[in-house]
């Protein structure tokens, strides 16, 4: 069992540096998943509060901001790498609170992950620059890499803290000031990520945040005639929109989307390291990871061991309450949520794929939104299982012979985000990779990230890059200047 928690303060929201409530007045209340208990209230922001954040965010940028030295604004960054850090514990506590994650992953993977990215791209404060080129005597040609100005970030409820880093640190490190809106079922820890940033010296302005619904805070936020850019982590289905509403006011977008991902088991892989890599693969992060490998394809001839083995697997994978550090499957972020997870079980049964693990809803001590790890096995890829995301703990498994056969069903998807390739031999392992239309390739291994490496999506999985240096042509622009010698 956990120790009793501490009450959360309220949340509100982060305007040139100052915690205020919105011009409304609303609010709203944040939910524990895991016990169907209100968390705390947080300020909603509308237009009006949009509107301040955008003008604090402009100052800054032509102010402190745009005037301070890279090498001040590396060790600000650098600085809240440490905060986040040193603050894990907390950050930690709030991310499982308020999205029914592990405390194992929000603690130990999310928060490092989090700091990691502002530790990686405050060293690139100091390396963006632009060239010299020759191109005629005559003249002094070079590029400045400049910033944008104000970057709009517009993120999910999956994994909060990740994301403030992710869309964030490359921002401010190429110069940028941001306004970022929460997801509204996960707003604590980007504003506790709020309050570090100005203990590490970020000047007022630099970094707003204004949690608030979709379609009034993140659409205010879209249509701004003040924001230069949009990044934004997201469904599909809110990013086509986004690129409407943004094509008024001609606003660069980052799209990064839903997927759908593959994972592919060869019969000549490790299969024992396969099978941990199918299950890590699913149901970590209960399984509502964008990158999540979803379809898992299985060569033909090792099929049914590699099912039963699976299911075993998965079903030893029982919920538990989130808060306790030996939990490995936390509860579905809402009750919506679970219900659509649900939901695509009784589809695939109804498609005739076979329940093999799972497929229920398992509250823990009598409460929350808790899914068992599914595995739906004899999938074929038509099926609504196999094209639509879940977003859960729901596993499609489809047989596949041979390599094209692996190749053409992982590739039969409007998503193109991420997938694996389990084998050894070597010569395969690269050919499968080239020819899968994904953003990301993990051969013998799944769910990896770091900041240092570029992730982001083909198809409809979206366009731009979150992560390493990829990421900076996205937050930058280029200015030509010819400098007549003559
Ligand atoms: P969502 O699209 O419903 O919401 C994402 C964010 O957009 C939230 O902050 C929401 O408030 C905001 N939003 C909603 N309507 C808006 C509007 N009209 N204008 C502006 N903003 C609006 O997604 P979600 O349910 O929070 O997250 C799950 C989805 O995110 C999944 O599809 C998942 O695949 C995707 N995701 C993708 C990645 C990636 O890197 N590709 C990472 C994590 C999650």
């Amino acid at each position: 069992m956990t120790d009793t928690l501490a009450p959360v303060k309220p949340g509100r929201l982060l305007i040139n540096g100052e915690a205020v409530d919105s011009a409304s007045g609303k609010t709203f209340t944040t939910y524990n998943p895991a016990t169907e208990e209100a968390i705390t209230t947080v300020a909603s922001a509308g237009a009006e509060d949009v509107d301040r954040a955008v003008k604090a965010a402009r100052a800054a940028f032509e102010g402190p901001w745009g005037k301070m030295k890279p090498s001040d604004r590396q060790r600000v960054l650098f600085k809240l790498g440490d905060l986040i850090l040193a603050n894990a514990e907390e950050l930690g506590r709030l991310e499982t609170m308020d999205n029914g994650k592990p405390i194992f992953e929000s603690k130990l993977i999310d928060a490092p992950m989090a700091a990691n990215c502002f530790h990686y791209f405050a060293g690139w404060a100091t390396k963006i620059h632009g060239d010299t080129l020759p191109v005629n005597p005559a003249f002094l040609n070079y590029t400045l890499r400049e910033p944008l100005g104000v970057v709009g970030a517009i993120i999910p409820w999956n994994f909060p803290m990740i994301m403030v880093g992710w869309k964030c640190a490359p921002a401010l490190a190429a110069g940028n000031c941001v306004v970022l809106k929460p997801a509204e079922l996960t707003p604590l820890t980007a504003l506790r990520i709020g309050e570090l940033a100005l203990e590490a010296g970020l000047p007022p302005g630099v970094l707003n945040i204004l949690p608030g619904p979709g379609s009034v805070a993140g659409e205010a936020l879209v249509r701004h005639p003040g924001v230069d850019k949009i990044s934004f982590t997201g469904s599909t289905e809110i990013g086509k929109h986004l690129m409407k509403s943004a094509a008024d006011s001609v606003k660069k977008l980052t799209l990064e989307l839903g997927g759908k991902s593959p994972n592919i088991v060869f019969a000549d892989a490790d299969l024992d390291a396969a099978l941990r890599g199918a299950t890590t693969g699913i149901f970590y992060g209960k399984g509502e990871v964008c990158a999540a490998g979803s379809r898992l394809l299985v060569e033909k001839s090792i099929y049914d061991d590699f099912v039963a083995k699976l299911a075993e697997r998965a079903k030893k994978m029982q919920p538990a309450d989130p808060l306790d550090p030996k939990t490995r499957l936390g509860a579905i972020v809402s009750e919506k949520q679970m219900n659509t997870v649900l939901g695509y079980v009784d589809i695939g049964a109804k498609e005739g794929a076979k329940v093999v693990a799972g497929g229920a809803r398992q509250p823990v001590n009598g409460k929350g939104y808790f899914v068992q790890a599914t595995v739906l096995a004899d999938v074929n890829n038509q099926m609504r299982v196999a094209q639509e995301e879940i977003f859960g703990p729901v596993l499609a498994v489809i047989p596949f012979d041979g390599v094209d056969d692996a190749v053409r069903i992982a590739n039969d998807s409007v998503f193109g985000l991420a997938a694996g390739v389990w084998t050894n031999n070597v010569k395969k392992a690269h050919e499968v990779a080239r020819r899968l239309q994904a953003g990301t390739v993990w051969i013998n291994a799944y769910n990896f990230y770091d900041a240092g490496m570029p992730f982001g999506g083909y198809k409809q999985s979206g366009f731009g890059r979150d992560l390493g240096p990829d990421c900076l042509d996205d937050y930058t622009q280029v200015k030509s200047v010819w400098v007549n010698l003559e």
